[in-house]
Formats: structure tokens, sequence, C-alpha cells
């Protein structure tokens, strides 16, 4: 085991077994069939379906990605950030996910972005068919924001279905 820890600067391939679990927070999202992919560097490093127990098992060579982002999507299931990690612990860890992610929130109360780890980008996100009143109003869009979906504060998701994502990291153009 020390021995393959000391070969990590080599480009080993990382085999992680994973296990996806419904939130206890948020039990909307299922776990089953669910498509995780892991991205690093914006490029799709490897992409795994979990099972009927929400296991799955996902094998990737790390180069020199900052980070590593997880994802899931699905049927009825937008593409959502579940976690991002910098370094493995081995060669083949075992993780456990949660969907939709564990939010963490500072001690104001505002939600952290699993990616960049912090609050200051972070919107809550507004699932409507609709647009709102004062969308088309430049004025209002674009004082606050260079988005022109966040409004007062808000991301608007412009969707009809409802998501299972509730925030929006607009620096990393992420739900979560
Ligand atoms: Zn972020």
């Amino acid at each position: 085991m020390t021995l393959l820890l000391g070969f990590r600067h080599l480009t080993l391939p990382v085999t992680i077994t994973g296990h996806l679990k419904k939130n206890p927070a948020d039990t909307f999202a299922y776990t089953n069939g669910i498509i995780v992919f892991v991205k690093g560097g914006n490029k799709v490093l490897a992409k795994a379906v979990t099972d009927n127990k929400g296991d799955f098992i996902i094998t990737f060579t790390p180069k020199k990605e900052k980070s590593f982002d997880f994802y899931c999507t699905g049927l009825g299931i937008d593409t959502i950030l579940i976690s991002s990690v910098t370094v493995f612990e081995s060669d083949t860890p075992e993780m456990t996910f949660y969907i939709p992610g564990i939010r963490k929130k500072t001690t104001l109360g505002k939600t952290i972005c699993p990616k960049c780890k912090r609050a200051d980008k972070v919107y809550k996100i507004v699932y409507s068919d609709g647009i709102p009143d004062h969308f088309d109003d430049d004025k209002t869009a674009n004082k606050q924001n260079s988005n022109p979906k966040i409004i007062d504060g808000e991301y608007y998701a412009g969707t009809c279905i409802v998501g299972i994502a509730k925030y929006y990291c607009d620096r990393d153009k992420v739900e979560f």
C-alpha cells in the first residue's frame, strides 16, 4: 500500500467504488440508473451508471487536474454537481455521494458552492415556465449581474420541470 501511494505522482488510474445515496434532507431523487460522471479541467474523464443499489465503479487516470467534479444526470434530472474533490486518499477509494449533494452553509447561513467552496456567487434557483414580469427590463437585470438569468438575487432556471438542484454558482456555472 505504501509503495502504491509512493507512486501517486505517476499517472496511475484511480478506481472508485462509489455509493450514491439519497440526501436525508432532500429525498426526492432516486439513486438507481443514474449516470455519474467525473469532470476534470472541463473534460469528462469517465462515466458510470448506478445499479439498483445506487452503487457504481468508475475508473480514470488523473493528470494535473486542479479538481475532480462529480456530476449526476438521469431521467428527469438535470445535470447536478454532487461533489468536488482535489485528492483521492488511495488508488482505489471507496466514496459515498449524496443526491442532491450535502449542502454546506457559511456561519451567516449562505449556501457554499461545492466546487469553489465560496458562497458569494451562489443563487437560489427558481423553477418557472414563465419569465418574471421584470425580465425584459434590461436595467433591472443588467445592473445587478452580467448573467441575465439572475434577477434580484435569484437564478431563473427557465424550465417547467422542477429540478432537484436548488442552488446555482455563477462562478463555476454549476447547479447543485
Ligand atoms: Zn462555485
